[in-house]
Parts: structure tokens; sequence; C-alpha cells
């Protein structure tokens, strides 16, 4: 999403395109439409030149037994336990949020959505407000975590709303969504955000979430895990 225009870009439910993001953008830059879905997201992608890859570029064995694991969790759990997707090994979000000189910010996420979703599932990381965000008058917000609640609270909207309406700061707007709006439902996740003035936020209410930054072109580069 392109924070300065708010144009956005967002394909779901593709299954043969090996940068998902790349597409996304031509969606937004050449197509009359937001989000492109299946199929559909396919054809756009061969009309703009895009090769298809075949799924099996997509396989790791690292994956695989995660997906296996879930699997058995998921057949010896009783009940309401049955659901396991709050596991912090369902997700692999790879987010980016960037602030350029200019002033403009932009955000992008990609996903192969949370291990073992039912068919037909689409997650909160192509749905522009949900999973990601960017205005430049406020921040740009790029999330992870149990989509669902990302969908039902619309949080990367909700963060910039908190900034653009309440006048909060990327650190308490973030704070509020993620460690208090989010925990108290249940949900899982976290955030990465950077505002218009370079601040960032990376708050999380799981166990760890792989993130890092870059200030300037020069800038230290920062990586954290917990
Ligand atoms: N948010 C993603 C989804 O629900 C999962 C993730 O963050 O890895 O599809």
């Amino acid at each position: 999403m392109d924070g300065q225009t708010l144009k956005a870009g967002a394909v779901a439910a593709a299954k043969h395109i090996k940068n998902p993001v790349t597409l996304a953008r031509l969606v937004m830059d050449k197509s009359a439409h937001v989000l492109l879905t299946g199929e559909g997201a396919e054809k756009f992608a061969v009309e703009q030149k895009i090769a298809l890859v075949d799924q099996k570029y997509f396989f790791t064995e690292e994956q695989w037994q995660r997906l296996q694991s879930i699997k058995d969790q998921e057949k010896n759990a009783l009940g309401e336990n049955r659901d396991v997707s709050s596991a912090i090994d369902k997700y692999g979000t790879v987010g980016a949020v960037a602030l350029d000189k200019a002033g403009n910010l932009a955000a992008a996420t990609s996903t192969g959505g949370m291990v073992n979703k039912r068919f037909g599932r689409v997650g909160d990381t192509p749905v522009i407000g949900a999973g990601t965000y960017a205005d430049n008058s406020s921040c740009a917000v790029s999330g992870t975590g149990h989509g669902e609640f990302f969908l039902r609270m619309a949080i990367a909207h909700d963060i910039v709303a908190l900034m653009g309406y309440k006048g909060l700061t990327i650190e308490q707007a973030t704070h509020t969504v993620i460690k208090e709006k989010l925990t108290n439902l249940g949900g899982t996740g976290g955030v990465i955000a950077i505002d218009r003035a370079g601040n960032i936020a990376m708050p999380f209410n799981t166990e760890g979430m792989y993130r890092g930054y870059a200030l300037g072109p020069d800038g230290k580069v920062v990586v954290e895990v917990f």
C-alpha cells in the first residue's frame, strides 16, 4: 500500500506466484482493482508477464514437518481445544514498512497463511486495513499473527486511526491495539510500524517475533527475536 495516494494492491489464494508482493504492486499500478484472488490473480500475472512456478518450488522440509506436527496436535486435541491455531509455529509472515526521504510511507506483507488452514481460507495479510495499511498522515503497518483476529479488529487500520483521530503516538497506538485490544480478545500476533517522522514500534504478544530495522542508508541494522 502506498501511504501517499492510499492506493493499494493485493492478491490472495495464489498458488503459483513466486513473489506475491510484486504481483500485488502490479494490481495496484496496472489494474482497476485492489484485491484479486486465485485463478483470476494468476491470469492477471500471466497478462503482466509474471512467470508462474510449479508448486514444488514452495516445498521445504521444515514447513512440511511443521504441518505434520500441527496435524498430529489437532488430531490429539479434544473438543474446543481442537483448534490449536494460536500456536506460534503456525505463523510465517514477512512484512516490510518503509519511509522514504520525501516523507512517503509504504507497507507490504506476504504470507503462506497459517499452517494447516482450511480450504479457501483467506487471512488478514491481503486484506487492506487488517494485515497491511499505510497512510502518510500517520503511519505504515504490517502485521503477523492469528489472521482471524486481525480481520475482525481491522488491526492495521485501527493503529492508523488511533494516531489520526486520537493523536496517539505510534508507540501508544500500537501498544493499545496489540498489547491491550488484541490481547484482551484472546488473539496473538504483532506488528511492525513506522510513522512519518521515522519513529518505529514493533510490539507483539507472542513469545517472539523476528524483526529488524535500519534507519537511513548508513544506519545500523538491528535484528531482534524476543
Ligand atoms: N497472519 C497470517 C494469517 O493469518 C499468518 C502469519 O502471520 O503468519 O494468514
